[in-house]
């Protein structure tokens, strides 16, 4: 049994218009989606570790990695990933701790 490691969650997608497919020529038919991952301890997601953002045409279901993106769609997403936000429940793990050492110096001061 796996009780730790990293998983992946999708975070965000963007819609690109005006890139063409370089497998089937189509036009505004690609999708930039990006997965953030991050290190969980039974599941319960601890803090983030690295974004995998993919290239995926809806018309044919070709995927390519962010490498291999051409330099349209680079510039595309340059401009569009701050819009993609990780959520906050990555941070779960760091944020349950924090709050709890924050309550044991609570006690210890009202002591
Ligand atoms: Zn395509």
């Amino acid at each position: 049994m796996i009780i730790f490691g990293l998983r992946a969650s999708n975070i965000g997608s963007l819609k690109i218009e005006s890139s063409q497919c370089e497998y089937c020529k189509n036009r505004g038919t690609q999708n930039i989606a990006e997965f953030g991952r991050y290190f969980h301890v039974f599941w319960i997601p601890i803090f983030p570790l690295g974004r995998k953002t993919f290239g995926e045409c809806s018309h044919c279901k070709r995927t390519i990695k962010k490498k291999e993106f051409d330099s349209e769609l680079k510039k595309l997403y340059a401009k569009n990933k701050s819009t993609i936000r990780r959520p906050i429940w990555h941070w779960s793990g760091l944020i349950i701790i924090g709050l709890f050492i924050a309550l044991i110096f609570i006690l210890a001061k009202t002591n």
